[in-house]
């Protein structure tokens, strides 16, 4: 990861085996049931992966989940809540209204081809795959198709990456 050719390489060889492309994007999530199959009486179609990365591999922001203050706002909320909250008289626009966020960023910008980015402030390296869908996570299409469930697969880029994803 030391120079801009070495992470150009990484990208563009951990490109081929792990995208965010969604072969027919806006199908939506699959309602049917692509996952109760048989696997060895199932033949391997790009119909099937289609079906099986749009029901489990688009992320869906919820409050359970991913959706939280960022630091700021929880601050400001926290003051609002000392002060007694805000007074009625205080006009609409100038009234705090935190906005919840993704923890994961979610919905990610679309790419037109795979990269290595480090992100402000942070230490470590990023793989971000070629993305048409804001909503999909990463997936191996091989993985996919085997696995039949949600799956998170992105390359190592070294120690402290690991250590983030872990804590994520
Ligand atoms: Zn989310």
């Amino acid at each position: 990861m030391s120079t801009q050719e070495s992470r150009d390489r990484f990208a563009k060889v951990w490109g081929y085996h792990i995208t965010a492309m969604n072969p027919q994007r806006g199908q939506g999530a699959d309602e049917s049931k692509p996952l109760s199959v048989n696997p060895l009486e199932t033949n391997v179609t790009w119909e099937w992966l289609i079906r099986i990365v749009n029901r489990c591999q688009r992320h869906h922001c919820s409050t359970a989940y991913c959706l939280q203050l960022t630091k700021k706002d929880a601050e400001q909320a926290r003051k609002a809540g000392e002060r007694g909250g805000q007074p009625a008289s205080q006009p609409v626009e100038e009234r705090f209204s935190p906005q919840l966020t993704c923890r994961f960023q979610c919905p990610w910008a679309e790419q037109a081809k795979a990269r290595v980015i480090r992100k402000l402030g942070k230490k470590w390296w990023l793989f971000e795959a070629q993305r048409n869908d804001t909503y999909m996570n990463q997936y191996n299409p091989l993985i996919s198709l085997c696995w039949l469930a949600n799956t998170n697969c992105p390359p190592c880029t070294g120690v402290q990456a690991v250590v983030n994803y872990a804590a994520e």
